[in-house]
Formats: structure tokens, sequence, C-alpha cells
């Protein structure tokens, strides 16, 4: 499934006025960017997911200089609601567009509340070098110092540069370039809401990209897991330690999941209490695997617990919410704990 990501190279990297526009395939589902303001403060109350893509993109003046845009509307729903059937079912169409020969560029246009899930979805599934562009936005088009035109425009900047190229799934927002696998919504309504552990990937500045790292683990033509012939994924529950949690949750959560994400204070420590329904829990076919609600750090191996005794899982350094899809996905292929193991150190 060779494919070779077409180059607009002239001097460094700039779109030669003379080649066609790139061509870039707009995802339209839902969110904010598609929101329509109610009441009398527009930044507080509106309508998500009301307006179509279509009505977004003309709302946004200029942008057809950068590049061919053609929209489709595929869904429209506030990310909160997305399930992993809505996740495959986009994926399946960035698929499409990211294997036809057309497309240089595919953007998705969703709400900020999940982008960083469905971005690292795309990341670990979709295996092209194409340009794969993830955009939201924190106000609406109507409310005063709305992003949804400058993150718009961003996304088609970054989407048009051919040092987009092998960057793996990224996440645009607020003039930054973010790796779909690090970077989290870390605040509720500033427009600079998202945050990378690492820093972004780079800025979008004068309307192109400017990089300054790329993503080190593996990322969509390195990828292990395809979806073609997907049609569901595994329940996987995300349990979070905290003082008084009670076994009875983790055996409800238990109960029909393939996998426990048990989100730990610090380095991933686990209340005693919970030590013994936690392996009551994987002796019924729960893999377990410890995370830190910390937005940061590593959760080592054998460290708070000893997770070879246990035979439980470690997460590394990823956030909870990305770890279950990971493991989600990697269910599929090899569900051993060592194959599963790999697969949070390598990804
Ligand atoms: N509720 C919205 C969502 O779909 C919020 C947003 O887009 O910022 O995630």
């Amino acid at each position: 499934m060779a494919w070779t990501s077409r180059k607009y190279s002239i001097g460094r990297n700039e779109v030669s006025p003379t080649q066609r526009k790139p061509h870039i395939a707009l995802l339209g589902t839902g969110g904010t960017i598609a929101g329509k303001a109610r009441g009398d403060d527009p930044r507080v109350a509106y309508d998500c997911s009301s307006l179509s893509i279509d009505e977004v993109l003309a709302m946004c003046r200029g942008i057809e200089q950068k590049a061919t845009i053609s929209a489709n509307q595929i869904l429209q729903k506030g990310s909160e609601n997305f399930s992993f059937t809505d996740f495959i079912a986009i994926a399946r169409e960035v698929w499409t567009y990211a294997f036809d020969d057309s497309f240089d560029a595919v953007i998705v246009a969703q709400g900020t509340n999940t982008i960083e899930e469905l971005a690292y979805f795309l990341n670990l599934t979709i295996p092209t070098s194409k340009p794969l562009i993830v955009t939201g936005a924190m106000r609406p088009p109507s409310a005063m110092g709305s992003d949804v035109c400058p993150n718009l425009y961003d996304a088609v900047c970054v989407a048009a540069h051919s040092d987009s190229c092998g960057m793996g799934a990224v996440v645009v927002m607020n003039s930054e370039i973010h790796a779909a696998r690090d970077v989290i919504k870390s605040n509720s309504f500033k427009l600079d809401a998202f945050e990378s552990q690492f820093g972004p990937l780079g800025y979008v500045v004068d309307g192109a990209p400017r990089y300054y790292r790329r993503p080190f683990r593996k990322h969509t033509t390195s990828s292990e897991f395809d979806i073609r012939h997907l049609q569901a994924l595994p329940m996987v529950e995300m349990i979070p330690a905290y003082e008084g949690l009670t076994a009875r949750v983790v055996s409800e959560a238990a109960s029909s999941s393939a996998g426990l994400i048990v989100i730990g204070t610090g380095g991933g420590s686990i209340p005693e209490s919970l030590i013994e329904p936690i392996k009551d829990a994987q002796s019924r076919g729960a893999f377990v695997i410890r995370a830190s609600r910390s937005p940061e750090g590593v959760v080592v191996r054998n460290a708070a617990h000893p997770d070879d005794e246990y035979e439980w899982l470690v997460v590394d350094d990823q956030q909870p919410a990305k770890a279950r899809i990971l493991l989600a996905l990697a269910l599929q292929n090899d569900p051993t704990k060592t194959a599963l193991q790999r697969c949070f150190h390598e990804y």
C-alpha cells in the first residue's frame, strides 16, 4: 500500500504558483467549530454541531487561495458523544481520501472535547504519509474573537505543505501543531486550550507550518493496526483510583470489559484495598494496565507495584484515554501480555 507523498517544493518547500493547488479533503463531524450562538453572551451559550461544514468553510474567506478544498459532512455531533463505532466510521472516510490519488491531505473538523482521542486513533490506523490534520474551535463562528477561521485556515496551511508529510496525525489549534500522541485538552474554555508534554511540534507562521521536532514513536505508515475489516472494538474501561474507591466499582467495570486501565496516583499507585478486587477482575479475563492521573511523567514497570508478579501492564507515559484506544486496537492483533506491553513501549 505504498503512497508517495507529492512534493510542492520550490526553493524551501514553498508551493509554486505555477503548480496546481493542493487538493484537500475537509471532513465535518460537528462540534463548536460548527456551533451557533444562543443568548446574550455568545462565548458561553451556543448550539454545538448546528452548521454544515460547507457553511463553516464559506465563512473563512481567503482560505481557497491556499488549496482546493472538497468538504464532506460525515457526522454531526458533539465529540463527547463519539464512540469507538464513530471512530471507525470516521477513520474509514479518512482512509478513502488518504488513498485517493486526487487528494493530497485530509483535515477532520471536530469538537475539541475528544480531539486528542480521534487524532490518536487516526495516527494509529491510517497508514499514509499524507498530512492528516484534526482541528476544531473553542468559540463558535458567531462569537466575539472566534477561532474558527484562524484554526481552519492554519489547518489548511499545514495540510497544504510538504513539510507535514510523514508527521503522523497532528492537531492544529491556536497557531500550534501538536502530535496526536502527546496532545491533551488542558483547558475547558480558553483559546489556548491544548498542550503537549514535550511541547508542540511547531507553529503556524505566516501561512506555513514551521516544525521544530518530529514524532519518534510509531504512527501511520509504521503502525501495525488495520481497521479496514474492523466492525467493532472491545470494551476497555477506565477506573480512576481515589481514596474511598470501592471494590464494587472495580467489579462493575470488569464485568464486561476486555481491559481495565487503572488510573493510579503518581507513578500509577493503586490503593491496597483494590489489589484483590483488581486481581479478581483479572482472573475473569480482563487485562490490567496501570496508568497515572498525573498529566505528565511515566509509569514504570515493577516500581509502584510488582507488575511481573501480578501480570499487569503499564502505559509508559500515555494518557489514560489514549492508552484505552491503543489497548483496544492492540487486543485485535495479539492479545498476549508481552505483545500488549510492547505496544505501550513502541507507540
Ligand atoms: N462540545 C464540543 C465538542 O464537540 C466542544 C467543542 O467543540 O469545543 O467537543
